[in-house]
């Protein structure tokens, strides 16, 4: 059976660095929405409900709620580190996804790479084959082509410019890499851009189908982050509860962990459903 989980949280502005409405779910209901004020770098708590909330429909008005109309607007998704270890997999066939409510338009996708910003340690070619590889595990589960490595970018800041871009930035140490998706009105994605965390240490080790948890000591796997951010790239969204840990788009990543480089069956029902 297929369970399409309703969306946990989310974050949508008008601008990466000035995020302004926080969404909180819990078990499907609405539990708190949070404007922040980044003027005042206060956190103003509004409204507390419990109401049943669909992702989809809630996520429709969020967007005219912030948006007013405009043609632009951005949603980002956090990854987190995990504050537990790293688990072998016991079950990766739950067969549950989120869909966060939008899609990629129809065709190919190019992404570009800026490798000035990547870690010391790792290869300018361990890099892009990591990414390929990555990319092509999302788009193997829906039986096509949807990704494009197009070159290099300077480009070194989230933003709405049709370079969709992979880079390394500090970002807080709660966070392993973020997300930053635009959409249009019609919630398909006009920019992605995926920024991975320079303030942690990445390694790349290669996933068997056995070495779970075995990845370097210290180290985020980069594969097993970025396999997971491009489940964001097509629409799937995170999820937080345990019976979900074994998949890729379980929302928290943990060091040595490498099991995520292959999808679990909700993640392939997941990029089947959402595929554009
Ligand atoms: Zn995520």
């Amino acid at each position: 059976m297929v369970e399409q989980l309703p969306l946990k949280q989310f974050v949508v502005g008008s601008n990466p660095t000035e995020p302004s409405i926080k969404i909180f779910l819990k078990g499907g209901k609405l539990k708190r929405i949070i404007w922040i004020s980044t003027s005042l770098t206060l956190m103003v708590l509004l409204l507390v409900l419990s109401l049943p909330f669909d992702a989809k429909a809630g996520f429709k008005q969020l967007l005219s709620l912030e948006n007013n109309g405009e043609q632009n607007h951005f949603i980002m998704i956090q990854y987190k580190a995990a504050s537990k270890i790293c688990t072998i997999t016991t079950n990766d066939q739950v067969n549950q996804f989120v869909w966060t409510g939008w899609k990629m338009r129809s065709g190919i996708t190019d992404y570009y790479i800026n490798y000035n910003t990547i870690p010391a340690n790792i290869s300018r070619d361990t890099v892009k084959t990591v990414f390929d590889m990555s990319f092509s595990n999302i788009q193997g589960a829906g039986g096509g082509v949807l990704f494009h490595y197009a070159g290099e970018t300077s480009k070194s800041v989230a933003s709405n410019d049709d370079v969709n871009t992979l880079f390394f930035a500090t970002l807080t140490p709660k966070v392993v890499a973020v997300t930053y998706v635009w959409l249009d009105n019609n919630n398909l994605m006009t920019n992605v851009d995926t920024v991975f965390n320079s303030q942690h240490s990445w390694a790349n080790t290669g996933y068997n189908g056995e070495n779970d948890c075995s990845g370097a000591k210290g180290y985020y796997d980069l594969r097993n982050v970025a396999t997971h951010e491009f489940g964001h790239w097509i629409g799937l969204g995170d999820m937080y509860h345990n019976e979900a840990k074994d998949l890729t788009m379980y929302g928290y990543a943990n060091i040595g962990e490498l099991k995520k480089d292959n999808l679990g069956l909700g993640d392939i029902t997941g990029v089947r459903s959402v595929w554009p």
